[in-house]
């Protein structure tokens, strides 16, 4: 009797495992293209997109990169080789996919640009990101009210950091931050003191947290031996983490000289750690799992034939065309709000920052 039940549960379970394949084999395969492991936020994407697509009976190809652009190009080739059904990509370098693209679309698969617009190529059908000029607006917006600028405090001292050159998100976070910031630069209640402004400038290649300490030490060694920096427009996480080693390094971060305003995105944990200690001041929360069910619902309507939603038609002009958008909403993130929203959520786990 005991073999019997058995052999009837392995059966039945065969046939389920069957089945579930056969499902998946249905619907094809997704390739998935991201760009590091480096950072835990695009870990968290490729998790939250597997988890969904396999719910919707995908297969998934997932690749990571790892921030080296050949190794993204032959990552993509790969999966248009193997016959995948769409390709999601969040690009190293924006600008430098158009031939596989092109060899994508000569095989009828669609593109979905993931959070990073891809630029120069016909070839990108929907772009699923957060609203990445608001994301600087919040930057931006949390430096005004952390100094009291709209009260008329100052003259404070600031130094301004840009994201990687080759991510049109880059401009968009930049250019996001400056609409609320430029006023007060040009008012002088905000003096950039090394006079380094601009994307030409202040940006920081691959977003590489020791490129930017690099570079705030020397802010700090040329400008600020007789100043105190007040506020450091920071547009990543990784970044701040870097510029306030910098920071450290020179004083910063004790009572008699405490931390300027730092603020970040993508609310990693041990940035939020870093604001608990009163060190980062605020960060940027994107819920990568909202991303991930909106770039799937994409996959399923451009597959069954049927137009995916999309909520801006205008913004993401990418050099060639301008990209349908689905933009969902960044949250500003600090020591006031972050158990609310980032536990509350459901998207970390108290313990995490213990
Ligand atoms: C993403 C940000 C991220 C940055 C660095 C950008 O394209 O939108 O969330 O902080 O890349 O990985």
């Amino acid at each position: 009797m005991k073999t019997f039940t058995t052999t009837l549960a392995a059966v039945a379970l065969g046939a389920f495992g069957l089945l579930g394949a056969a499902q998946a084999q249905d619907k094809g395969t997704v390739g998935v293209a991201m760009p590091t492991k480096s950072s835990a936020r695009w870990i968290d994407d490729g998790n939250n997109m597997v988890k969904v697509l396999k719910e919707k009976g995908y297969n998934v190809d997932l690749q990571y990169a790892e921030d080296d652009i050949p190794n993204q190009l032959s990552q993509i080739e790969n999966m248009i080789t193997k016959g995948a059904k769409v390709l999601v990509i969040a690009a190293i370098d924006g600008t430098t996919l158009s031939d596989a693209l092109q060899q994508a679309a000569d095989k009828g698969i669609k593109v979905i640009a993931y959070d990073r617009l891809i630029r120069n190529s016909k070839n990108v059908d929907y772009y699923a990101t957060f609203d990445n000029f608001q994301v600087g607006v919040l930057q931006g917006g949390y430096i005004e009210k952390a100094l009291g600028l709209k009260e008329g405090k100052g003259p404070f001292n600031i130094e301004l950091f840009g994201g990687s050159p080759d991510d049109n998100n880059a401009y968009f976070f930049y250019n996001g931050a400056m609409s609320v910031l430029e006023p007060y630069i040009k008012s002088g209640k905000l003096k950039v003191v090394s006079g380094q402004t601009g994307m030409d400038k202040v940006s920081t290649l691959r977003w590489d947290g020791a490129v930017a300490q690099a570079r705030m030490d020397n802010l700090l060694s040329a400008f600020y031996t007789d100043k105190r920096v007040d506020a450091v427009l920071s547009p990543y996480d990784g970044l701040s983490i870097g510029i306030i080693s910098s920071l450290k390094g020179v004083g910063y971060g004790t009572p008699k000289q405490p931390m300027p305003v730092i603020t970040g995105q993508d609310a990693e944990v041990p940035s939020i750690k870093s604001i608990l200690a009163k060190e980062q001041t605020s960060t940027v929360f994107k819920d990568t799992r909202e991303l991930a069910k909106v770039t799937v619902n994409m996959v399923d309507a451009v597959l069954s034939g049927k137009q995916p939603e999309v909520n801006d038609t205008k913004t993401y002009e990418n050099g060639v065309k301008v990209v349908p958008s689905y933009l969902l909403k960044p949250v500003s993130v600090d020591a006031s709000n972050w158990k609310e929203v980032l536990v509350g959520s459901g998207y970390y786990k108290e313990d995490q920052f213990k």
